[in-house]
């Protein structure tokens, strides 16, 4: 598995944490299926440069698999044409 390093200085020394507001700050992909038992939320974390100050993000992969999957019997596809 490859170190993370800085996106902008290949630093290695990267800080941990989250992006926060007054609340969770969550990605929702555009195009996602209604989902009845769980959001389209996915958690972001975030990754601080200890040396320049950049700040990285990643969000939840298997939380985004899932939302885009069609194995997930609550999957439910939203149609955006009605008829
Ligand atoms: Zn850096």
């Amino acid at each position: 598995m490859n170190t993370p390093c800085c996106l902008s200085c290949g630093n290695a020394d990267l800080v941990s944490g989250t992006m926060q507001s007054t609340g969770t700050i969550n990605f929702r992909p555009y195009d996602v299926k209604f989902m009845t038992f769980r959001t389209a939320d996915i958690a972001v974390s975030a990754r601080m440069c200890g040396k320049c100050g950049c700040i990285t993000l990643n969000g939840n992969l298997e939380k985004l698999k899932l939302i885009q999957g069609t194995d997930s019997p609550e999957a439910v596809t939203a149609s955006r044409s009605a008829p």
